[in-house]
């Protein structure tokens, strides 16, 4: 508990230093873009100076793009976690996940009708998702199969990332390029990404993790080179909704809600 408020806390302390920087160099790029944008439209100088001027703008115009990403993550709201359907969930993003990932990417949806609920923020998860499935069509340039499902299982003591005890998890699994070891080791880490500037802000895995630990839950990643990336966001049970059908005998007893 005591260093998962850590983790918290740097969370915090990092969204706060992230704005701050953020709205500076939001409010330094104003007058750059806006002079920038002004020589454009004059037309003035030489072709090669024209040109010059106009990467310049398009630079310009990439950091700022970047800078909103910084501060949208930074505004995050506070959680107000409830009873959440996962399967409704799921399902009922499958047309914005589709519309994300493109017609190139096959995207499956899967989860059995009798899921107990999750103890979760529903628009913060939402985000989560889209979050992932953002990376999972990076991942798949050239096409492949996205699936996202959701099911309850429960982790075992000696897990490193998340208390014993039943969950519900849910899945989102890729066929694209898949990361190596080292990439899987650190790509929880704030600000680290192997896309390009301007492309990648290094933020979204260690948002979605810093999400599933406020809200009591972790994540996990599976990932082989060549073949796929699996990502599990594990999110507590909501405690007082327990279905007595769905426990059989050798179910855990729910004492981490
Ligand atoms: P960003 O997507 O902005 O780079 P993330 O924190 O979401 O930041 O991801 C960090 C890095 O982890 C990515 O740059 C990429 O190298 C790797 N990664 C994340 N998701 C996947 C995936 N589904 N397939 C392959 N690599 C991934």
């Amino acid at each position: 508990a005591e260093e998962q408020l850590r983790q918290a806390q740097k969370v915090e302390a990092l969204g706060q230093l992230t704005g701050g920087v953020a709205h500076d160099f939001n409010n330094l790029l104003t007058p750059i873009i806006g002079s920038l944008d002004l020589l454009v439209r004059k037309q003035i100088g030489s072709d090669r100076e024209r040109r010059l001027i106009s990467g310049a703008l398009q630079s310009a115009d990439r950091a700022r793009t970047l800078v909103h990403r910084l501060l949208a993550f930074a505004r995050r709201q506070p959680l107000q976690p409830t009873a959440i359907d996962l399967r409704e969930l799921i399902t009922g993003m499958a047309d914005l996940i589709s519309s994300t990932t493109g017609p190139q990417v096959k995207v499956v949806v899967d989860a059995p009708a009798d899921l107990p609920p999750a103890q979760a923020d529903h628009n913060q998860v939402e985000m989560a998702l889209l979050n992932l499935a953002v990376n999972a069509r990076d991942a798949m340039a050239d096409g492949g199969t996205l699936r996202i499902s959701a099911a309850k299982k429960s982790a075992e003591d000696g897990s490193s990332d998340v208390k014993p005890g039943v969950y519900l998890v849910v899945s989102v699994a890729d066929t694209g390029v898949g990361m190596d070891a080292d990439t899987v080791a650190r790509a929880i880490e704030p600000f680290f990404s192997t896309k390009g500037i301007g492309q990648g802000t290094g933020l979204g895995l260690s948002m979605v993790h810093g999400l599933a630990q406020q809200l009591g839950g972790g994540i996990r990643i599976f990932s082989r080179p060549g073949v796929g990336t699996n990502v599990e966001l594990w999110l507590p049970m909501a405690s007082n909704t327990i279905r007595p059908a769905q426990h059989t005998a050798a179910a855990s007893p729910l004492t981490h809600a």
